[in-house]
């Protein structure tokens, strides 16, 4: 047999109390009755009534405050307010609160079950429609979660499986994520290191130092070289709420090659230098062995020009090919401001000539550099003389050296013709000469390669902020612990 739905009755003693008493217990219903607000909460929560019938006046109470209390911890819950009588804005009222129905005399029992039948079957079919509802929500979000699981399954197989290294960090530098790849390049032989903080597992100098500068901002790539010759290219990610990303890509192979082509230009240097030299002196020779006419002197002339250039791009490379063995170790105590200055008179002549206007700044802080004088001086003159050379006549040329955070920062802004932005990082590039260079300015496009050699010898880092039609910045960065 079917249970019978309770109906529970929060009202004061009354005729009208026995009259739903009567009506329900001649109909399907149970019914029970409270006084007072104890009764009320205590039979709410333990005999689950199907409905509640609340008295416009209950036990002193406000029957709608009483009502809203209950809805408020039973939001489903159908409650009848009665009303000693019908009040105009009564029904206003019962919606606003919330409430499912009302009744007021004058009642006859049949008004009083039809009303709670009608309610019952309302707040049944509601009760269908949430119960329907939360299983659709709950379907979705189980296939929602699983296709996430799936999802998450397959970047775990792509990233472990990827030929590039991977490791997450959090912020405080503990590991993970590392994949397969990242074992292998550190031989971590399987030993565990999730969890656990980077610098205690894999107590590798660049790594260390890639992560260190890449949180101040200053650096994204470091490359991290081990004794038996592999290098990988590692590149920093910060990702946003959990830490950061670093990647490793094996460029052994592509230094391999970068060393064999520096080895080949190296040798065909060398071994230029000297029949370049003879061919200079036996130019000096001819004109000491007779006389020569006008033109025979015209096209000496140019052939010596012509030499000189080939022997200095020719010491240009020897140049490189020595900075780049890292055979150039050579520490003094340098003052850069001196060294600038040098430099300035050197160009007196061109600046002075091409009418720029010349500023330098120095910041009081400066301190003294280890550093190699002879290429510390190279680096500036090549900067300066860039500066010099590709500003137009009657352009600015400012020169800033300062100290910030333990490294000395030089900058040359010119007002000459800027770099595009995809050529910015080419111009370090051995040979390379950027496409809006004015065609009358001669040069070898070695400069800038022998400047980022001299600059990362000593273990800093160049770069350059250029706006086409505007000018350009080179910035050098040298730290003091050097
Ligand atoms: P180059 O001998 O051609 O001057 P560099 O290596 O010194 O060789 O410079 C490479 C290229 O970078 C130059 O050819 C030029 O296109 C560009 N460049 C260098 N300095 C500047 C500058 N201050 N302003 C504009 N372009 C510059």
């Amino acid at each position: 047999m079917p249970t019978q739905d309770l109906i529970l009755l929060a009202m004061d003693a009354s005729p009208t109390l026995d009259l739903m008493v009567k009506a329900f217990n001649a109909s399907e219903f149970e019914v029970a009755i409270v006084h007072d607000q104890a009764g009320l909460d205590k039979s709410v929560q333990q005999s689950t009534p199907a409905l509640m019938i609340v008295g416009e006046f209950f036990n002193g109470e406000d029957g709608f405050s009483v009502s809203t209390g209950i809805l408020e911890r039973f939001p489903t819950m159908p409650i009848i307010l009665y009303a000693e009588k019908d009040t105009p804005g009564l029904a206003q009222h019962v919606i606003k609160t919330g409430i499912s129905g009302y009744l007021h005399p004058p009642l006859k029992m049949e008004d009083i079950v039809n009303e709670v039948r009608r309610t019952l079957t309302r707040a049944r079919k509601l009760g269908d429609w949430l119960r329907r509802e939360v299983r659709r929500t709950t379907a979705s979000l189980e296939q929602k979660a699983q296709i996430s699981e799936a999802e998450r399954g397959k970047l775990e197989a792509i990233i472990s499986n990827i030929q590039d290294g991977v490791l997450v960090l959090d912020e405080s530098h503990r590991i993970l994520m590392a994949n397969k790849t990242v074992y292998e390049i550190f031989s971590l032989n399987g030993s565990p290191i999730l969890g656990r903080y980077l610098k205690d597992v894999i107590p590798n100098a660049d790594l260390s130092a890639l992560i260190d500068r890449a949180r101040n901002g200053a650096l994204k790539y470091h490359e991290i070289n081990f004794d038996d010759g592999r290098v990988y290219n590692a590149q920093y990610t910060p990702l946003p709420r959990i830490g950061s990303a670093v990647t490793m890509q094996d460029i052994s192979y592509l230094k391999e090659i970068d060393r064999l082509k520096n080895d080949f230009i190296h040798t065909v240097s060398h071994d230029l230098r000297s029949p370049l030299t003879s061919v200079l002196g036996y130019m000096e020779l001819i004109e000491r062995v007779g006389p020569l006419n006008e033109s025979q002197h015209e096209f000496l002339g140019r052939l010596r020009a012509g030499v000189h250039h080939m022997t200095s791009l020719v010491n240009e490379l020897l140049d490189l090919g020595r900075l780049e063995s890292g055979f150039d170790t050579r520490r003094e105590t340098v003052d850069l401001k001196n060294v600038l200055e040098y430099s300035l008179n050197v160009f007196d002549n061109q600046i002075k000539k091409k009418n720029l206007q010349m500023t330098c700044e120095f910041s009081e802080n400066l301190k003294p550099l280890r550093a190699n004088p002879i290429r510390i001086r190279q680096m500036i003159d090549n900067l300066v003389g860039n500066a010099i050379k590709y500003t137009p006549d009657g352009g600015a040329v400012k020169l800033n050296l300062s100290m910030q955070e333990g490294q000395i920062v030089f900058r040359v802004t010119d007002s000459g013709p800027g770099i595009p932005p995809d050529e910015q990082n080419r111009v370090f590039e051995k040979f390379f000469r950027a496409s809006n260079r004015p065609n009358d300015v001669e040069g070898s496009g070695l400069g800038l390669a022998i400047v980022k050699s001299i600059v990362e010898s000593h273990q800093g880092r160049v770069w350059v902020e250029s706006k086409v039609g505007v000018g350009s910045t080179f910035i050098v960065l040298l730290p003091m612990h050097e």
